[in-house]
């Protein structure tokens, strides 16, 4: 009681009820929080940091060609010139935004052959397109509208958010353990007749490492929850293009396939794969689909055409020999690589060791970011590496003898 008529009183004195966000800024900046955004002049594995026209002075001042080893345009699809041709002969002949929301006049050939795509390509009845991967996991979470969600921990902030938005309880399980996943359950099976979801990443971004969906699939099914899996990492790089569902022979037990267009697809938006009544549910009450700009009809054909190209070229193959040659080179120096995918982090520990590592790597010329808490655990700071499918074999070399010299120098 006090405290709130205290409370009350000290703000009743302000005489601005602004934000203060000068304070805010700078208590960021001396916890090592402030993050800049760095322009680049193009999003292949080469690149130069723009130039930026409109500061007072050259921002950067490093004009230099750098590898990037820090994107998720996975397969280097952004800058193929197929898939930049079919982004600009749809610009030309649709036009280059969608005008309004799918419902009302956005919606376009190119928006449904996508779908059709996508659905073929996750062994779905239908598929749906967000304007990104973001609003995919909120709209579907919210429109489900489950009883409870249990999400694993280390879920993307976009399920995180998903969840927060929802009117469900959130019961969040032990990374990756599909036996905490069960006790999880266990302990409110008993009087329970509500409608539960279970939600993963396949892929981990920041760990690499990949969700048991074949264990979860069981104990879901156990208690009859339904599975959603966000293959935004995955989609494109495993199995005939496909994601870990494809891999793990898991299309028909997952109920909700959800992905991005944004990374190995090289383009932007998102999308669920999922049976005809999930995808007619939220294409009605997803809101983020609903109260949201149909895709833009040129992004939508650019993952259209990077889909096939996934599906049935050498680019995938191409990625797994850099992974490989990535992760060997980098372990058999003594660094400790986590996970078994596409993603490669190294385990640094110590965050200021982390942010030097990335320092010498960037003189090395390579972009390869130090990851660091809050977006990951104290003392697990790390060097995310994302190799590209266009990184040729001496690119990748380049990149292991950059940790060796950097290793040298610490
Ligand atoms: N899910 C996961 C696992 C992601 O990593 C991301 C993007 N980093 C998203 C969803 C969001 O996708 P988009 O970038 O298309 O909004």
């Amino acid at each position: 009681m006090t405290n709130n008529r205290e409370k009350r009183s000290r703000l009743a004195d302000r005489t601005d009820r602004g934000f203060d966000l000068e304070a805010r800024i700078d208590g960021r900046k001396e916890r090592g929080l402030r993050r800049d955004l760095t322009p680049v002049e193009s999003v292949s594995e080469r690149s130069r940091y723009a130039e930026d026209p409109g500061a007072d002075q050259p921002v950067f001042g490093k004009r230099t060609e750098m590898m990037v080893f820090a994107s998720n345009n996975y397969l280097g699809l952004a800058t193929d010139e197929r898939v930049q041709r079919a982004a600009s002969s749809v610009a030309d002949s649709i036009g280059t935004g969608a005008g309004a929301s799918r419902l009302v006049t956005g919606d376009t050939p190119v928006h449904r052959a996508l779908e059709r795509d996508l659905a073929e390509s996750k062994g779905t009845e239908r598929a749906l397109v967000f304007s990104s991967g973001y609003a995919a996991n909120v709209g579907t979470i919210t429109a489900l509208d489950p009883d409870v969600v249990f999400s694993d921990a280390y879920n993307h902030a976009s399920i995180v958010d998903g969840c927060r938005l929802s009117d469900a309880e959130i019961v969040v399980y032990d990374h990756c353990d599909a036996t905490a996943l069960a006790d999880a359950m266990a302990d409110r099976a008993p009087d329970s007749d509500e409608s539960w979801l279970v939600v993963t990443d396949s892929v981990f971004s920041m760990d690499g490492d990949v969700a048991p969906l074949g264990a979860v699939c069981n104990v879901a099914e156990r208690y009859g929850a339904w599975v959603m899996v966000d293959e935004a990492h995955a989609t494109g790089v495993f199995e005939d293009g496909g994601g870990i569902v494809q891999r793990e022979g898991l299309t028909g037990r997952v109920h909700v396939q959800l992905g991005t267009l944004s990374k190995a697809l090289a383009a932007q938006g998102g999308f669920v794969a999922a049976s005809g009544p999930v995808i007619e549910h939220l294409s009605n009450t997803a809101r983020s689909f609903v109260f949201s700009t149909g895709l833009s009809p040129p992004a939508a054909a650019a993952a259209r055409t990077a889909l096939s190209i996934a599906r049935n070229g050498s680019r995938r193959t191409q990625l797994w020999d850099n992974v490989e040659r990535l992760r060997t080179g980098l372990e058999s120096l003594g660094f400790d690589v986590l996970g078994t995918t596409h993603i490669v982090p190294v385990l640094i520990g110590n965050r200021t060791e982390a942010m030097e590592l990335a320092t010498h790597l960037e003189e090395a010329g390579i972009i390869a970011p130090a990851i660091r808490p809050p977006t990951v655990p104290d003392g697990t700071s790390r060097i995310r590496l994302a190799p590209m499918a266009t990184h040729t074999e001496r690119d990748v070399e380049q990149c292991v003898a950059a940790f060796e010299r950097a290793e040298e120098k610490r």
